[in-house]
């Protein structure tokens, strides 16, 4: 290569230095130029004012129907997916305690379903539970006070509910437990509940 050839690839390396930042910002003018570091911040900024994020639904999807298990004494309430699999055991146990001694103990697993299987059956979205657990100290109280309690009732061992369906009559209800041959199914009109119980098939009707 001679000195003149160098000298002119010296000059063309130059020109072609001198054009490329401003190709370069020809392209991005139109683009105001943010640091990643600001653009993250900004982001951070905009979701703060936005508040929390709500929980996410899925588009197009109707919520599954609840119903809401309500115990009379306490208050509390569980709410169940009609169409969903059912609380955990110690969720049912809590809510099934026994309000007076505020002692709970495991429940028989087949009473919850049946509840449930009620409020589906009649189409109802609240079920009143009434009373689960008996501590055998309240259920001796609830004797001594002249109510109707058996001495070693299935409540005070978890296989008893006594509840209601807010809209539908005892009568009613009592007809679909003893169709399910769950256990033992009393009826209170007058107090407008029903029981059931895991123990022997059997009926009786109570005040
Ligand atoms: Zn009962």
């Amino acid at each position: 290569m001679t000195r003149a050839q160098l000298l002119r690839l010296a000059v063309l390396a130059a020109a072609l230095l001198a054009l490329a930042p401003r190709a370069a910002l020809a392209e991005t003018a139109a683009v105001p130029h943010v640091a990643k570091k600001d653009r993250e911040l900004a982001d951070k900024r905009e979701r703060a004012a936005k508040g929390p994020t709500p929980p996410v639904t899925r588009v197009g999807a109707k919520p599954a129907p609840l119903i809401n298990v309500q115990h009379r004494w306490t208050g509390e309430w569980l709410a169940v997916a009609a169409a969903g699999p059912l609380p955990s055991s110690s969720l049912q146990v809590k809510l099934l305690r026994d309000h007076y001694t505020n002692q709970s103990t495991e429940m028989a697993s087949r009473l919850l379903p049946a509840i449930i299987a009620a409020a589906r059956h009649f189409r109802v979205a609240r079920v009143e539970i009434v009373s689960a657990y008996r501590h055998p100290k309240y259920n001796l109280i609830l004797r001594k006070k002249g109510h109707e309690v058996a001495r070693d009732s299935e409540h005070t061992h978890g296989k008893a509910v006594d509840f209601r369906l807010p809209g539908i009559t005892t009568e009613r209800l009592a007809k679909w437990a003893l169709g399910r041959r769950l256990g033992g199914v009393g009826t209170y009109l007058r107090s407008n509940f029903v029981h059931i119980d895991v123990g022997a098939v059997r009926r009786w009707a109570g005040e």
